[in-house]
């Protein structure tokens, strides 16, 4: 390696570094127009009970139509807005909407039970009155509390207990359920499953997709679902793609699912669609 080559190297790399700055100053900036100029929009994805293929309820999933770019998945956005504080704007815009598709849905089907997931990062739990105005938003929408599930991380509750603990039990109080996204890919101890007032945990996908191959995936979920069962909770299971992880679920005694094998993210309408299709062959 000769000193120019290196140096050249040296260059290029930090060149590399700035243009990445810079794109992610153009995305932020181009997400506030975006929430101003109604380029994000929902999809909602179904959980199905296992015993009678029945849509219980929905998660709502958020999508932006970027202009250039088309349809960019969260995943390529939601981390920046997070470091730049955008998302507490962004989560407050997909929970209204996601109340205002929910009593829709509700209304289609003719079932006041079914509920709306949403999903809620770390930042969110900084705002004062966080849970004041999300009850205030659901009634104006005209939802009960009860039909909210908050999704939250298991990083989350690594990050400020006390914080968290306060506004988790809040939500509790005010009847709205919380859930434990992607269950089993945190590095948090598993005290406080029963430290926080904490309804269900979603298996994450990696799990349920290497249950078949993977004995050592397969004693996972078992094992959540004991330690699920000796605290009360509740189990849904995601990413399933296919029936034979169905079966497996079934006999593991799981009674609720989510995945591409039963719907894929929908648009409201066609949600509204499978509602009124009644079963889904589960
Ligand atoms: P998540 O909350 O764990 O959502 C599940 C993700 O897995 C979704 O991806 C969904 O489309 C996908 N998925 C569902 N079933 C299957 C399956 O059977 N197979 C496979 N391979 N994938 C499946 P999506 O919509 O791209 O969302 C990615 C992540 O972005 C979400 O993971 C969530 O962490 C985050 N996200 C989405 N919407 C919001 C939001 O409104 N607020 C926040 N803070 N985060 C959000
Ligand atoms: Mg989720
Ligand atoms: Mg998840
Ligand atoms: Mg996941």
């Amino acid at each position: 390696l000769d000193p120019a080559s290196v140096a050249l190297e040296r260059e290029e790399h930090a060149h590399a570094e700035q243009s990445k700055v810079l794109d992610a100053v153009r995305l932020s900036n181009e997400f506030r127009v975006a929430l101003a100029d109604s380029q994000l929009f929902l999809e909602y994805q179904p959980f199905v009970e296992l015993s009678s293929g029945t849509v219980i309820g929905f998660e709502a999933l958020l999508r932006w139509n970027h202009p250039v770019h088309g349809r960019m998945p969260p995943d390529q956005f939601i981390p920046l807005i997070e470091e730049t504080g955008q998302i507490i704007a962004a989560t407050r815009w997909v929970f209204r909407e996601a109340c205002g598709a929910l009593l829709r849905m509700q209304q289609a089907a003719g079932n006041n039970d079914l509920f709306m997931s949403i999903n809620f990062s770390a930042q969110d739990f900084d705002e004062p009155e966080f849970v004041t105005s999300l009850c205030n938003v659901a009634e104006q929408e005209g939802i009960e509390p009860r039909n909210i599930h908050l999704e939250i991380t298991e990083r989350l509750l690594l990050r400020q207990a006390s914080h968290v603990s306060e506004t988790l039990k809040l939500c509790r109080d005010k009847g709205m359920e919380v859930s434990i996204d992607d269950f089993g890919t945190g590095y948090s101890s598993l005290s406080y499953l029963h430290r926080y007032p904490i309804s269900t945990l979603k298996i994450d996908k990696s799990f349920i997709s290497n249950m078949s191959s993977d004995d050592g995936a397969l004693g996972l979920v078992r094992s959540i679902m004991s330690i699920s069962d000796n605290l009360g909770l509740s189990i849904i299971a995601e990413g399933v793609e296919n029936d034979q992880q169905v079966s497996m679920l079934r006999s593991l005694r799981c009674h609720v699912a989510q995945g591409f094998y039963f719907s894929r993210p929908l648009a409201e309408s066609d949600a509204i669609s499978l509602l009124n299709g009644v079963h889904i062959d589960a």
